[in-house]
């Protein structure tokens, strides 16, 4: 549903600035493109409402680390949740739309901050998050 809010962990903002279609398989990545291609970046994207949770949420779904609520890789995302939540003020329950998401990103998040935000993450090393945080930088 179009209108729906999407429900989201608190790493998932960052991930989704810097999403370029890779994903940890086909499935994950179809459903994270439409996600934020189909919906957060098309026309009206800024006024899509975006609950925040505490667990699994809807890029997780599909995810083939998933296991119920949590991921077999829970330590490490409830580490990247615990940065990120408090990097953007955000808490279980949060609404927000992603205009205000990318607001809260570039007002606490310089760019060069990732690499301590989001150490552990495998896809850190790629450059391309850093490179849309970058650019939402300039863009301000
Ligand atoms: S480096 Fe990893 S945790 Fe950080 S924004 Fe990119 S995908 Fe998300």
């Amino acid at each position: 549903m179009a209108n729906t809010p999407l429900r989201y962990r608190p790493h998932h903002f960052l991930c989704s600035l810097g999403f370029q279609g890779k994903g940890y398989s086909d499935v994950f990545t179809a459903n994270m493109a439409h996600i934020v291609e189909d919906r957060l970046r098309a026309p009206g994207g800024d006024d899509v409402e975006i609950e925040v949770l505490g667990a699994t949420d809807d890029i997780c779904a599909p995810c083939p680390k998933r296991r119920g609520t949590l991921c077999t890789a829970q330590d490490k995302i409830a580490t990247l949740d615990t940065r990120h939540a408090r990097a953007l003020g955000l808490f279980v329950g949060t609404r927000l739309t992603w205009g205000d998401a990318k607001q809260r990103i570039r007002a606490n998040v310089p760019p060069g901050a990732l690499s301590q935000l989001c150490a552990g993450c495998q896809w850190l090393e790629l450059g391309l998050c850093e490179t849309a945080l970058k650019k939402l930088h300039e863009s301000a």
